[in-house]
């Protein structure tokens, strides 16, 4: 089926809506339970904003706006619906991902009050499935909007983020849990559960 650029808009619209309404939830949540530590407060604010500039408020004008529409890309229509299709898992996979760390979710880097080290659901074989999760949703939207400003920016502002995030956030649980952390890293993945 041939989908105007008006449709794709659209369907990314509520696709992105749906997106920021599990993240308010769990923000939400995660606002009751206590902050007992945390690490490097602003820098970590600063990447968030970062994040969602490419990958909520670019978006947003690419949708509203005609502004961003020189810069499409023409990518053929498998492309865009492959695009959806990794929205589409990466939503259904954020929601799951979320339900399971729940109060331990924090946007920013943050040990909470009775903070529980989840190794259950996809955290029994990935330590960062969100992460995992966030890479679907940048690859995703790069191929369902099929415009290089709007793609590019969702994944170099995910990808500063993660990179430089990934390592502090290992070592803050290892400082938080110790050697059960340490042994957890034996069994999982990073991104991908492991094999061998
Ligand atoms: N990196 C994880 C979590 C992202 S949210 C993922 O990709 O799924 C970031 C917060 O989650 C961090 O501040 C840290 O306190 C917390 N966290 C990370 N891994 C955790 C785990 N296995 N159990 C509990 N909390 C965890």
């Amino acid at each position: 089926m041939i989908i105007e650029e008006n449709g794709w808009k659209i369907i990314f619209f509520v696709l992105l809506m749906l997106f920021t309404l599990i993240r308010i939830i769990f923000a939400v949540k995660s606002k009751q339970s206590k902050v007992i530590q945390s690490q490097n407060l602003l820098e970590e604010k600063i990447k968030a904003f970062t994040v969602s500039l490419g990958t909520f408020f670019l978006p947003l004008v690419y949708i509203f706006t005609p502004w961003l529409d020189s810069f499409e890309m023409n990518f053929p229509l498998w492309a865009r619906y492959t695009g959806f299709a990794i929205l589409f898992l990466s939503l259904l996979f954020f929601l799951y991902v979320h339900s399971v760390l729940d109060k331990n979710w924090s946007p920013v880097l943050q040990i909470k009050e009775n903070h529980e080290l989840i190794t259950s659901g996809p955290y029994k074989y990935i330590r960062h499935p969100m992460y995992t999760q966030i890479w679907m949703w940048v690859a995703g939207q790069f191929l369902l909007v099929s415009n290089w400003i709007v793609g590019l920016a969702g994944i170099i502002t995910w990808s500063l983020l993660y990179f430089t995030r990934v390592n502090k956030e290992e070592n803050m649980m290892i400082e938080q849990f110790g050697d059960k952390y340490r042994e957890y890293i034996q069994t999982t993945g990073k991104l991908f559960p492991r094999f061998f």
